[in-house]
């Protein structure tokens, strides 16, 4: 029993990333608050309950790691295998590896540090459509990190229904997480001036106003827009951008290109409520969440209230 309760308590804190002590007292707690009534194992187990830690596949679902998690056990589906990749960077030289992991609750992003880990990718040990198990990983801007700490493996295990679309998290921005696909309903509170940007029409990538792609040398640019604006729900305010496509659906070329239209077009939208759906990206730059717009909609009242009736 006391073995049983020592291996318990060892599995969350390895789970968990909370310390044993920590844990401990968190299990002394909870047998307190139930007034005794539960063995140290029993509370325990609601202590590893509360944690989301499941015990029958020793490991937690995609959609459960949340940030500050460490030390993470994932059994999950390849969706979506991508090239390895070297780096240099600041000194530093290397190969990455990374691909979706799906299962039936979620998906998420996995990039592997480690060559051993890499060499798998390489020689085939894991392929596209495979199921891996991970352990011991971490979280890093709302993407699992595999270091020299962490194991990969092929696992014989079957996952049905597959999650291979983000699913899309209804959030205040309070609890926005990097990467989250979210839609959220909040107010323009600030908008910025319009920039303008040239693009290759082969690659779709970054050109300059006088034609010249990296890639392709020579070509004739497309320009394009796009807006950034504050919006706030009360909890918290974000930095938004809308880039070209989305962008058309709110303003014409006009109204971005004349700064006297413009600043009509900015006055109706200051103080809009408005339901908003995209994705939370790092901006590496200033290192802080902007959220990309996919979807901005007006506030419609009818719909609001249908579905508060649901
Ligand atoms: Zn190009």
């Amino acid at each position: 029993m006391d073995e049983n309760y020592q291996s318990l308590i060892e599995f969350i804190s390895t789970s968990s990333g909370i310390s044993v002590d920590e844990i401990e007292r968190k299990v002394a707690a909870k047998q307190a608050k139930l007034a005794g009534l539960i063995s140290k194992a029993g509370a325990a187990q609601i202590i590893a309950a509360e944690l989301n830690i499941s015990f029958d596949k020793q490991s937690i679902k995609i959609s459960q790691v949340v940030p500050g998690m460490r030390k993470i056990n994932l059994i999950g589906k390849i969706i979506n295998l991508f090239p390895v990749r070297e780096y240099n960077k600041n000194g530093r030289s290397g190969r990455i590896g990374s691909f979706v992991l799906a299962d039936e609750t979620s998906n998420v992003r996995v990039v592997m540090w480690d060559e051993n880990h890499i060499d798998l990718i390489v020689k085939g040990d894991i392929v596209q459509n495979c199921i891996v198990e991970i352990t011991n990983a971490t979280l890093r801007n709302g993407e699992i990190h595999l270091t020299s700490f962490s194991e990969i493996k092929p696992s014989n295990k079957t996952i049905n229904n597959i999650v291979v679309q983000k699913p899309l998290l209804k959030k205040q921005i309070i609890n926005f997480n990097t990467n989250d696909n979210v839609s959220t309903r909040a107010f323009i509170v600030q908008m910025f001036e319009p920039r303008f940007f040239y693009i290759c029409p082969a690659c779709k990538k970054k050109a300059t106003e006088a034609g010249d792609c990296n890639e392709h040398g020579k070509i004739i640019p497309e320009k394009r827009a796009l807006l950034n604006f504050v919006i706030d729900d009360g909890t918290n305010s974000i930095r938004t951008v809308v880039f070209s496509e989305q962008l058309e659906k709110i303003m014409n070329k006009e109204e971005l290109e004349t700064p006297e239209l413009f600043s009509i077009k900015k006055q109706d939208f200051l103080g809009k409520e408005v339901i908003i759906t995209g994705q939370v990206k790092k901006n590496s730059m200033y290192n802080t969440d902007e959220f990309i717009v996919s979807k901005l909609e007006d506030v419609e009242l009818d719909k609001l209230i249908e579905e508060l009736e649901k």
